[in-house]
């Protein structure tokens, strides 16, 4: 469905990694929901949330939220937990 964001993923560091300056692989669990394409709205996140609540989020989300979860988290809002 998205092969471009999938093609940059493979290619590229996603959001995530950039950011951290890691190496990223198809085993990156962020990749497919921060992908570099969207670097500079995880760089606004990030000053927000800071990069390791984005990481616990991501974690805390079932499998089926976690794109849910990456679109508020992009755009900045709070991630309702319940
Ligand atoms: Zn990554």
């Amino acid at each position: 469905m998205e092969n471009r964001d999938q093609v940059a993923a493979q290619n590229h560091a996603c959001a995530s990694c950039k950011h951290q300056r890691r190496k990223c692989d198809e085993t990156c669990e962020m990749a497919p929901y921060f992908p570099a394409s969207r670097y500079s709205e995880f760089q606004n996140a990030q000053k927000i949330f800071g990069v390791s609540n984005i990481q616990k989020i991501m974690a805390m989300a079932a499998p089926d939220q976690r794109q849910a979860a990456a679109e508020s988290i992009l755009a900045e809002r709070e991630c309702k937990e319940k």
